[in-house]
């Protein structure tokens, strides 16, 4: 894996420290880190210390305040690797470009060839049982993703490694084209979105989304879908074929009313006003759409789920659900650090809300209370939702989805 700021290789001792070697040569400083903490290569290039820098000061690992487009502002450590690569910023003290450097990062698109593309999962408290991921990690880059920690299994962090380095399945559809031919395949209703957004950005590049509906329009197979980008709207004529099967539903995430809330919490997404606009033309054609609103933080945004509920139901939406906020493994970290940037006053209130749904803790990963927190904050979330759907009049929890339309075109029946 390299690292996008250090252009380090991270994956074993030898490679990464052939790496920090490279990297010292081309004039950068880099400590490369085995576990307990201990440095397997340090390079200091000597550059002129300018006692006025305005970068003085920088932190010795990777967390400046903010980064423009992006959630997070570090890579904490993945679980599964044995070595860390941190920058030594001490050494860049009057290094102007580099530290300019440090304000942006670029997203790089790298070829994911899976070779299924339909995956199962037993969760008692997940939502569905089959799902698509044309992408793995997302730009939209949400300081609280559960997903984050997904991108751990593939060799890179859950912080900013998950937002810039996104992994494209160019194959999908021919994939699930091949897998919905196949006799042993039961229609089933197929997730996207499921761990990542399919309409993230790279949808506008790649349209591999776009390619997988058009296949399961062909077979008539049902799709659920989860956004926040208003990107969906271009997919309504191939959602409204299904739609009229009974065969799609879309549910828009909505966390806040507040475009400049949104803007630090889920730099990359659509407005606020978008994603109403999106349930909007959704629901005129005909494409039963619902309002998630996920995840809710206490202390955050859950005085605003009357308004948003309130909004969404005038906009079209037939029924709205919610999911407390996680805080798996190193999700925990990067929200509180996201808090202390841009919210640091309400650092403490949220956590300890946090906390107090979740026995003490920061997560809880217990199947069922993980998707509902316990106690007293969790009971008036819950409350305070049933009343807003109430008021707004929504009332369905969730519309089935049916398989009859489905059918292999052509009478095809196996590429296997
Ligand atoms: S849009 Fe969804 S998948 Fe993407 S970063 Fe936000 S929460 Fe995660």
């Amino acid at each position: 894996m390299v690292d996008a700021l250090t252009g380090i290789v991270v994956g074993d001792t030898d490679r990464a420290r052939l790496c920090a070697t490279r990297a010292c040569e081309s004039g950068r400083a880099v400590v490369a880190r085995a576990p307990l903490g201990v440095a397997v290569n340090v390079c200091k290039p000597s550059l002129e210390q300018s006692p006025n820098s305005r970068y003085n000061g920088l932190p010795m690992s990777r967390e400046l305040p903010i980064l423009k487009g992006r959630g997070v502002t570090s890579n904490p450590k993945n679980r599964f690797e044995r070595l860390h690569v941190e920058d030594d910023f001490e050494h860049f003290d009057g290094d102007e470009e580099f530290a300019a450097s440090l304000t942006k990062v670029a997203t790089e698109y790298l070829l994911d060839s899976s070779k299924t593309i339909i995956a199962t999962n037993d969760s008692p408290d997940v939502g569905f049982t089959h799902s698509i991921n044309p992408y793995r990690g997302c730009s939209h880059g949400c300081c609280y993703c559960f997903a984050r920690i997904s991108h751990e299994y593939l060799g890179f962090s859950a912080g900013l490694d998950f937002e810039s380095k996104i992994m494209v399945k160019p194959a999908a559809a021919e994939l699930l084209r091949q897998e919905l031919s196949s006799p042993r395949y039961e229609p089933v209703v197929l997730a996207m979105s499921g761990v990542t957004d399919c309409y993230q950005p790279a949808e506008k590049k790649f349209g591999i989304t776009r390619g997988c509906l058009e296949v399961l329009a062909e077979f008539g197979n049902p799709v659920s879908i989860i956004t926040k980008n208003h990107m969906v709207t271009r997919d309504i004529d191939l959602l409204a074929r299904l739609a009229a099967q009974q065969a799609a539903l879309v549910n828009v995430s909505i966390t806040t009313l507040d475009a400049n809330l949104a803007g630090k919490m889920e730099p990359r997404t659509s407005a606020p006003r978008r994603r109403l606009d999106a349930i909007r033309q959704l629901t005129e054609a005909g494409i039963p759409t619902g309002v998630m609103v996920a995840p809710l933080i206490p202390g955050l945004n859950d005085h605003e789920v009357p308004a948003i509920l309130k909004a969404a139901a005038e906009a079209g939406a037939c029924c709205a659900s919610f999911t407390p906020l996680r805080l798996a493994l190193s999700i925990a970290g990067l929200f509180e650090q996201w808090l202390a940037n841009h919210l640091p006053d309400r650092k403490d209130k949220v956590l300890n809300r946090i906390r107090s749904m979740r026995g003490g803790k920061l997560n809880d990963p217990r199947f069922g209370s993980r998707m509902r927190g316990e106690g007293i904050w969790a009971e008036q979330l819950r409350a305070v939702f049933e009343m807003g759907k109430k008021a707004a009049g929504i009332k369905w929890e969730r519309p089935e989805l049916s398989t009859a339309a489905f059918h292999r075109p052509g009478g095809q029946l196996s590429l296997w």
